[in-house]
C-alpha cells in the first residue's frame, strides 16, 4: 500500500485564487486595498526566505505587503514605537512579527502590544482566548492550514481520534483547541503529546489522524503509525539533502492511508491562510470604521 498524498500545494493554489477574487471584489466595493505589514528583525536566512515568500504571495493576491526590516540589535523601545505606529495607521490592516526574534527582545511582550484586530497570526492573547472559548476571530495560520487540509480530504469525521505531537503556542496547542471545538472542523477526541509524554509510540499508534509538529527530522517512523491512518507533517527541517519533515515520509507512506509531504504539504497552506486572515482583518476594520 502507498498512501494518498495530501496535496497542500494544489489546495493552497485554489485557496489563493479564491482569495485574490475576494480581494478584488473588496477593493471594488470599498476602494480600500487590504494591506499587511511584516516586521522582520535581524538577518536570519530562513526568516528572510519566509518573509519574501509572504510578500510575494500578497502581491499575487492583490494585497499590499510591506516589510519593515530592523537591524538585529534594535532596542526594544524602537520596535515598540514601530508597532504602535502600525497599530494606529488606518492603511495597515494586518501586522505580522516574524518569529523568532533576537534573544534580547521578548516576543510575548511584542505580541501583547499588537492591536488584536490586526493580529493576523492569531497569537495575541485576546485572539487565542477567543479561540479557546469557541468564538474565534483570527485562527493561527498553520493550524488553520492543517484543519483545512483534513476537512478537504474528509478526514475529520465526528469523534475522530487525533493525536497532535508538539504543544507549541503557534502550532500544537491552538490546533488541539480547534479540533476539539464543537461543529464543523472540530468534534475530534484530541490527545496532545510533547517531550515529556510517556510511551509516545503507543499514543501515536492509537491515532486515526496523526499531526506532527516537533522540529525533529524524520522522527516519526513507520512502527509509530497505525495502518490506514492519516499523517500530517508540519515539520520543516533543513538537512544536508534539503528540506524534510518530522515524519520518515518514505517508510510511513507504506503504512498510512494518507500523508502530507514536505515540502508541498502544510507550508503552502500556512501562507494561503495568512492572506485570508489579512482580508478578514481589512473587512473587520472597514466595518468598525464605517460604524464610527
Ligand atoms: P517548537 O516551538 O520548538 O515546539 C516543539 C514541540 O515539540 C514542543 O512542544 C516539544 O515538547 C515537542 N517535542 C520536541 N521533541 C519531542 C520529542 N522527542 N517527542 C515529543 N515531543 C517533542 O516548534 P514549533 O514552532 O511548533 O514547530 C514545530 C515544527 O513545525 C518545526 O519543524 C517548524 O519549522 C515547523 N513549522 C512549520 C510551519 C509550516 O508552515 N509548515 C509553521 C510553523 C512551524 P516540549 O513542549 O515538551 O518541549
Amino acid at each position: 500500500m502507498s498512501a494518498t498524498i495530501l496535496d497542500g500545494k494544489k489546495l493552497a493554489e485554489e485557496l489563493r485564487a479564491a482569495t485574490a477574487a475576494e480581494v478584488a471584489e473588496f477593493v471594488r466595493t470599498t476602494g480600500v486595498t487590504p494591506s499587511l505589514a511584516v516586521v522582520l528583525v535581524g538577518d536570519d536566512p530562513a526568516s528572510q526566505v519566509y518573509v519574501r515568500n509572504k510578500q510575494r504571495a500578497c502581491e499575487h493576491s492583490g494585497i499590499f505587503g510591506r516589510v519593515h526590516h530592523l537591524p538585529a540589535g534594535v532596542p526594544f523601545a524602537e520596535l515598540q514605537e514601530l508597532i504602535e505606529r502600525l497599530n494606529s495607521d488606518k492603511t495597515v490592516h494586518g501586522i505580522l512579527v516574524q518569529l523568532p526574534l533576537p534573544k534580547h527582545l521578548d516576543a510575548g511582550r511584542i505580541i501583547d502590544m499588537l492591536n488584536p484586530l490586526k493580529d493576523v497570526d492569531g497569537f495575541h492573547p485576546e485572539n487565542l482566548g477567543r479561540l479557546a472559548q469557541g468564538r474565534p476571530r483570527f485562527l493561527p495560520c498553520t493550524p488553520q492550514g492543517v484543519q483545512h487540509l483534513l476537512l478537504h480530504y474528509h478526514l475529520l469525521p465526528e469523534g475522530a481520534r487525533v493525536v497532535v505531537v508538539g504543544r507549541s503556542d503557534i502550532v500544537g496547542k491552538p490546533l488541539a483547541l480547534m479540533l476539539m471545538q464543537r461543529g464543523a472542523g472540530g468534534e475530534a477526541t484530541v490527545t496532545v503529546c510533547h517531550s515529556r509524554t510517556r510511551n509516545l509510540p503507543d499514543l501515536t499508534r492509537s491515532a486515526d489522524v496523526l499531526v506532527v509538529a516537533i522540529g525533529r527530522p524524520r522522527f516519526v517512523t513507520a512502527d509509530m503509525v497505525r495502518p490506514g491512518a492519516a499523517v500530517v507533517d508540519v515539520g520543516i527541517n533543513r538537512v544536508a539533502e534539503g528540506l524534510v519533515g518530522d515524519v520518515d515520509f518514505e517508510n510511513v507512506r507504506k503504512v498510512a492511508a494518507w500523508i502530507s509531504p514536505v515540502p508541498g504539504g502544510v507550508g503552502p497552506l500556512t501562507i494561503a491562510m495568512l492572506l485570508r486572515n489579512t482580508l478578514l482583518a481589512a473587512r473587520l476594520q472597514q466595518e468598525s470604521f464605517s460604524s464610527e
